[in-house]
């Protein structure tokens, strides 16, 4: 017997394996049924409503779906063998009912039980995306799931101008502008998005008309409407990431209040004349990330904050900044290398020289830490802006 048989010959023994028509009926009762196979193997066709969920991906990702333990979950491969050993880390990590499908999607095909085929990018959208298509870390499953994908950008000013213009040209399929101010000539000198042509337009709007210019595509949906706790939780809501290139303090804890809300991780950005900092708070798993109450559990007293406004910018700073929230966005909607949680990056524009801190999750975080009340509250303007 070869070291492999014998290996799974000991996980048959501890792995519950199921039929595929056994499978379907567990689906339907709220199991949750995934395909481990590669990309490259599920164009073709998966088992319908099951989580596409390569078996490299399967430990990092599996909690944004399955956050409860206990919800028994169904394994598939091509064959019933890769499985088996994606079933056994699963249980290794703390899942309690795990099961592997016998015989994999050829035995679920076999039986004639449904099947949907992922959609196909056509001619444009192949052209549109090639440098995307060629990278095997992304791909055309890759390019699938930027398509899919909803983000919410706060603020369509210096920041929001190059994570929404990056986002858009990247085939993000539903970006979510936010913001409630116009236009102005002064704001030209860094804000990218928008263009003398359009002075005087809701900045929203702008950015929308500038945005579809360039990819077509996708959808931009405009809120001309400043967050409040009142609308907050509506406004974010459905979103895969929420990027905050806002300029303002109690903006900024409220984002990250509702975002522990509603479990979605928060992309942070922040400038200030030379310098800027990047971070990634939060997402499905509270306690597992830092939040922003982490770093800066209150808002400091106004004189201490002054806004952008007041302090002023370098104009290509914001483009250095939310081009790295960009990247963070795109990395956490690929699932592709490891996010900047945990740690703050700073940039210094004089020095040309980033720099990071470690950011703690804090056990005694007033939002994150586990009973805290992550109530959402109005924070009066602490910074003028
Ligand atoms: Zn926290």
């Amino acid at each position: 017997m070869s070291l492999k048989d014998r290996r799974l010959s000991d996980l048959r023994a501890r792995i519950p394996e199921i039929a595929a028509a056994e499978a379907l009926a567990l689906q339907a009762r709220g199991a949750l049924l995934v395909d481990v196979r590669e990309d490259e193997e599920t164009v073709t066709g998966t088992p319908a409503g099951a989580l596409r969920l390569p078996r490299g991906f399967l430990e990092l990702r599996i909690e944004e779906t399955a956050s409860d333990p206990t919800r028994p979950i169904l394994l598939m491969c091509a064959g019933g063998t890769r499985s088996l050993f994606a079933a056994e880390d699963l249980l290794r990590m703390g899942y309690g009912d795990v099961r592997s499908v016998t015989g994999g999607f050829s035995a679920w095909k076999a039986a004639g039980l449904p099947v949907e085929v992922p959609p196909q990018l056509d001619a444009v959208q192949r052209e549109r995306y090639r440098r995307h298509l060629t990278m095997p870390e992304v791909g055309e499953a890759g390019q699938h799931r930027l398509l899919r994908s909803r983000v919410a950008l706060i603020g369509a000013g210096g920041l929001g101008s190059p994570i929404a213009l990056y986002l858009a040209a990247a085939g993000v399929g539903r970006l979510t502008l936010i913001d409630d101010d116009r236009v102005e000539r002064s704001n030209l000198q860094r804000q990218i998005l928008h263009a003398e042509s359009r002075l005087g337009q809701r900045k929203v709007e702008s950015g929308r008309a500038a945005l579809l210019d360039l990819n077509p595509t996708i959808e931009v949906v405009a809120h001309d409407t400043r967050l409040e706790a009142a609308n907050v939780l509506d406004l974010l809501a459905g979103h895969d990431v929420v990027v905050d290139g806002s300029d303002n303090l109690p903006t900024r804890y409220l984002v990250n209040d509702a975002c522990l809300r509603l479990g979605v991780p928060n992309v942070y950005g922040a400038i200030f004349r030379f310098e800027g900092q990047v971070s990634v708070f939060g997402g499905a798993t509270p306690g597992v990330r830092p939040c922003y109450r982490c770093l800066f559990p209150e808002p400091p007293p106004a004189e201490y904050a002054p806004s952008c406004a007041e302090a002023g910018v370098l104009g290509v700073l914001p483009g250095v900044i939310g081009t790295i929230m960009a990247a963070e966005t795109i990395k956490l909607l690929l699932g592709l290398g490891e996010p900047m949680a945990g740690r703050l990056l700073l940039y210094d524009g004089l020095r040309g020289e980033f720099n990071e801190i470690a950011v703690p999750v804090d056990p005694h975080c007033p939002s994150c830490s586990p009973g805290a009340s992550c109530e959402l509250t109005d924070i009066a303007a602490v910074c003028g802006a």
